[in-house]
């Protein structure tokens, strides 16, 4: 989608990506097959690029820290990237810079677990402090009989765990962040997600919360995005809680789910924006164009072939709705919940919308999906 928008402005985009045929690779201006986790490969590609940016916060920070000092321009920040790789430093980080958080612990054996559970209470979430993304990363123990487990699915005490106090929320709220090389700052309108078994469904634009907490919301991604380095787009994920309060949930540095509807709905997509951001052309206006937009993720049924069906089917639902646009990211494989497109309706209203979108559900008898 970056690839996408970087060709209305004529601005040529080198992707680096490990698979021959992955999604970008038919859009990108050039394709260089390597890992962005591999030292060689990152430094030969960034020898090729003006400006370097990361879709995935899964990069080899050390070498572009590295690269940092020989002159490479990284947007966002290295820095930035290392701090938000790690969920456990992001809280750190957050919590120093006075933004609002369930409170967290490191966690390094079973008996700090147990600790953590009693001061917390259950359900207690534990979360890997490392390549986490789409739910896979997070585990939740609803007592102590169940952290044992808990642990064991998250791979273990190795790979570097900590655990969250839960957070009662009644809403998941959350904002795209732009930041320009000039520091200017501008947030997209708030909007809902809502998330089944930790993995983002829906994204409702715009949040139909009062004006106060739309305010709260705005602030606390502002402050959060200002104790960071480097330009482009920044994802704020937060937490509405019973009483009124925002929580930050975990900031992405870079184009983001909660954000794919503003392609249709903003005046500037935030593809476009994170582009206009990291090579220094002014910011672009967020704001929607049209009242109101819902995003609906199409994920991954079985593997292969039946699962295709069933996604094309809700596709061609689709294009038959007033104000709907598909989008199918062609990735090679299809795996159970794995993000394979998604389709925007933009309309007068989220509650219009969100007829339609159940009428597109039910008729093809995915109401329950
Ligand atoms: P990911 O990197 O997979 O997006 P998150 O840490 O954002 O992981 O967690 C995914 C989802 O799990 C959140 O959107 C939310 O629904 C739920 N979740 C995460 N942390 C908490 C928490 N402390 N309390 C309650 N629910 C949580
Ligand atoms: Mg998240």
């Amino acid at each position: 989608m970056l690839c996408q928008a970087a060709s209305k402005m004529a601005i040529k985009v080198i992707v680096l990506d490990p698979s021959e045929n992955c999604p970008a690779s038919a859009l990108a201006y050039d394709h260089m097959v390597g890992s962005f986790d591999d030292s060689a490969t990152v430094e030969e590609f960034a020898k090729r690029c003006g400006v370097l940016t990361a879709e995935t916060e899964h990069v080899d920070v050390a070498t572009l820290e590295k690269l940092e000092q020989q002159g490479i321009d990284c947007e966002p920040k290295a820095s930035t990237i290392r701090i938000i790789q790690d969920k456990y430093l992001q809280k750190v980080h957050f919590s120093r810079h006075g933004i609002p958080l369930p409170e967290f612990m490191e966690i390094n054996n079973l008996e700090e677990t147990k600790r953590a559970g009693e001061l917390y209470g259950y359900p207690l979430m534990i979360k890997g402090k490392r390549l986490a993304y789409d739910g896979r990363g997070n585990a939740v123990a609803k007592s102590e009989g169940e952290l044992s487990s808990a642990i064991d699915v998250l791979g273990g005490f190795g790979r570097g765990l900590y655990v969250e106090k839960w957070a009662p929320f009644i809403k998941e709220l959350a904002v795209i962040v732009a930041r320009g090389r000039d520091n200017s700052i501008l947030c997209y309108p708030v909007v809902e997600t809502i998330h089944k078994e930790n993995i983002c469904h829906i994204v409702k634009a715009p949040a139909d919360v009062p004006w106060r907490i739309r305010k709260l919301a705005n602030d606390v991604a502002y402050k959060a995005i200002s104790s960071l380095e480097g330009a482009g787009v920044f994802a704020v994920e937060l937490f509405l809680t019973r009483d009124g309060q925002i929580l930050l949930n975990e900031v992405a540095p870079r184009p983001h789910n909660s954000g794919h509807h503003t392609i249709e709905s903003c005046y500037t997509s935030q593809f476009e924006q994170h582009l206009r951001a990291v090579v220094g052309l002014p910011l672009g206006d967020p704001s929607m164009k049209t009242p109101a937009a819902i995003m609906y993720n199409l994920l991954g049924e079985d593997e292969g072939e039946p699962g295709f069906k069933v996604a094309h089917q809700l596709i061609a639902r689709a294009l038959e709705i007033p104000g709907a646009t598909a989008h199918w990211y062609d990735k090679p494989e299809m795996r159970r919940q794995r993000k394979m497109g998604h389709i925007t309706l933009v309309g007068p209203s989220v509650g219009v919308l969100e007829a339609r979108q159940k009428s597109m559900l039910r008729e093809e008898g995915y109401e329950n999906r």
